[in-house]
């Protein structure tokens, strides 16, 4: 049974002028789908044959771990997105949560933009939640996924180079202000609801 390419939840253009149909084609196109394909490609003959994606995400190593956990980051990535996005929650339990652990919605995002801003080569800043509904902010390298220390992810920021170059060429600064711009609070905070439930 092999992973599919989860369809992408707007059209290739939606997002823009904040991220180009261009970096959208080559993103989720290319991108998203050569991990998909990769991981059909390593798991038979592996103990994934009959696995979830997340727990491929949660146990595998090596190149099944690779792309498996890009595969679940890409998807979370898209549906952490909308054109009818950015919109900052005023209210509400996710509201609540970010100001009573952060101190306020603006020192999130300073927090979360420096944690993507710096982190050191390819990889995702992610906002997380742990069993007891706290939140906190992780930087994740290469393919890292929260689910592998327990951490439910709320929010995810990708800043591999191929996620901004063709639109902001080296400024990864840049990428992460328009992120603001898109970011889908509704489904956040759903995540973050389901979470506490
Ligand atoms: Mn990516």
């Amino acid at each position: 049974m092999a992973f599919e390419l989860p369809a992408l939840p707007y059209a290739v253009d939606a997002l823009e002028p904040y991220i180009s149909k261009e970096t959208i084609e080559f993103h989720y196109g290319k991108h998203h789908a050569a991990y998909v394909n990769k991981l059909n490609e390593l798991i038979p003959g592996s103990r994934f044959e009959n696995a979830s994606l997340e727990t491929i995400v949660k146990e595998a190593e090596g190149g099944i771990y690779n792309n498996g956990a890009q595969v679940w980051n890409h998807s979370f990535y898209w549906n952490c997105l909308s054109a009818d996005g950015g919109e900052e929650p005023v209210s509400g339990k996710l509201s609540d949560a970010i100001v009573r652990d952060f101190g306020s919605f603006a020192q999130f995002k300073v927090q979360f933009s420096q944690a993507a801003a710096t982190l050191f080569g390819a990889g995702w800043a992610w906002l997380v939640s742990d069993r007891a509904g706290k939140l906190s902010i992780v930087q994740e390298s290469n393919a890292g996924n929260p689910l592998r220390q327990g951490l439910s992810p709320l929010l995810t920021c990708d800043v591999w180079e191929h996620a901004y170059y063709i639109d902001k060429r080296n400024s990864r600064p840049a990428y992460i202000d328009d992120f603001w711009k898109i970011v889908n609070w509704k489904a956040v905070e759903a995540y973050y609801l389901n979470r506490i439930s």
